[in-house]
């Protein structure tokens, strides 16, 4: 065995003592999810929970970020990252720690708040990594720094973190490691190498038309025409303009214009998302879509220049193939062929912020949730994407066990990759 591997061992006999612990804490914070930029309870709880654990705890970073270092003598320093926010989605999985939280948007508007993307289990295996290190120090030597990030489906949680000195109070970070919950049997680990997951911009696009009587169309520049072949005409990106061996996806999740059948309103909104997985695609797209917007606009005689803009914009998850390679040696000498290779993935994700802003390399992988039986079921059937509620699903819960001890036991693995003496 390799001293890595001996270290994790060791330090994860401590295991059966949290596992108790760990499962409360899940469906505690399950049963109370705090939307983005709100996570005052969860980041309170993560804070508490580290400085019982012996760590340096620095809170409020970037809004509710909280880190905590843990000092063991000379060696590299490791930063493993959870992100704390949940969803605007009425939870709808009939759990007994369902989540009935209500919250207010930064809108205004009453939403449901449900951890529909497995934040919670974030949380709860980097709190109980976080202190299977602590306790197992002595098996080890360098820096953990351990990292919960708020607002991560918003895009902005970890820019935010950074934005407010994450450099000042973490020491110099060797490598940054990340995971996510995905719809995979729970049990199971994936990495990636190279480009993971995909960058993601959203648009919010307003053209003008001329409002008239629903009965004189000949008086109006309908906007409701005019958005509706900017929709058809946009398909035209993915299919004729991209290259057939890149992904791209282009989606117009909200088209808003008027209120009334008998009324010609005066402008159309457009919300669209777009995901790429290089930067040269990702230019050509965002181009294109500007070109047609404004030629659609022309061409139905609008009298306004259509206004532009950007928002919930996520990088490239672009996975270290070195940093990759070490962590999955590590995985498969542990997890054995429960360590999978990941396909590429069109979800996004804001990590990469982070050890961009530090300098680190970084890989970040995904762990399963989903019951290992159902996902069989559904396998044999033939039905994995109508049967397997995916994240963002009201009906998406990733089962306790064996999710939480594979997600605690790979944080602590990949870890010890850097960790543990030679
Ligand atoms: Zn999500
Ligand atoms: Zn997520």
């Amino acid at each position: 065995m390799t001293p890595s591997a001996t270290a994790a061992e060791a330090v994860l006999t401590g295991l059966d003592e949290i596992r108790g612990w760990q499962e409360d804490c899940y469906r505690d914070l399950h049963r109370h999810p705090e939307l983005s930029h709100h996570e005052v309870r969860t980041a309170g709880l993560v804070a508490d929970r580290l400085a019982e654990y012996g760590y340096r705890v620095h809170d409020k970073i970037g809004g509710t970020g909280v880190v905590g270092v843990l000092e063991n003598g000379s060696g590299p320093t490791v930063l493993l990252r959870a992100d704390m926010d949940a969803l605007p989605v009425q939870e709808a999985t009939g759990l007994d720690y369902a989540s009935t939280v209500r919250g207010t948007d930064d809108d205004g508007h009453d939403v449901p708040v449900m951890h529909a993307c497995g934040h919670d289990v974030h949380v709860t295996a980097l709190l109980g990594a976080a202190h299977l290190l602590a306790d197992g120090r002595e098996h080890w030597n360098g820096t953990v720094v351990a990292l919960f990030q708020p607002a991560e489906e918003t895009a902005d949680g970890a820019r935010d973190m950074v934005d407010d000195g994450l450099a000042t109070v973490v020491p110099g970070v060797d490598v940054a490691l990340g995971q996510h919950v995905f719809p995979i049997p729970a049990g199971t680990i994936g990495t990636h190498s190279g480009p993971f997951l995909a960058s993601a911009d959203s648009m919010r696009i307003t053209v003008y038309g001329r409002g008239a009587h629903g009965s004189m169309p000949q008086s109006s520049v309908d906007p409701v025409v005019l958005a509706a072949m900017i929709v058809v005409r946009l398909q035209t990106i993915v299919s004729r303009e991209v290259a057939p061996v890149e992904s791209v996806v282009l989606t117009v999740g909200s088209i808003e214009s008027g209120s009334k059948s008998n009324v010609i309103p005066d402008r159309a909104v457009l919300q669209l998302n777009i995901r790429t997985y290089s930067r040269q695609t990702r230019t050509t797209v965002l181009e294109a879509i500007r070109r047609i917007v404004e030629a659609e606009c022309q061409a139905s005689g609008s009298p306004r220049e259509p206004e532009f803009e950007m928002f919930g914009r996520f990088p490239l998850t672009d996975n270290d193939p070195a940093t990759t390679d070490r962590v999955r040696e590590a995985f498969t000498g542990f997890f054995g062929d429960r360590c999978l290779d990941m396909p590429q993935g069109a979800a996004s994700e804001d990590f990469s912020e982070i050890p961009a802003a530090l300098g680190a390399p970084y890989t970040y992988w995904g762990v399963g949730g989903t019951d290992p039986v159902a996902f069989r079921r559904a396998m044999e059937s033939g039905r994995v994407a109508q049967d397997i509620p995916v994240n963002h699903s009201p009906d998406y819960a990733p089962v306790v066990q064996p999710t939480l001890d594979a997600a605690t036991q790979a944080l602590v693995i990949a870890a010890l990759a850097w960790l543990a003496p030679n």
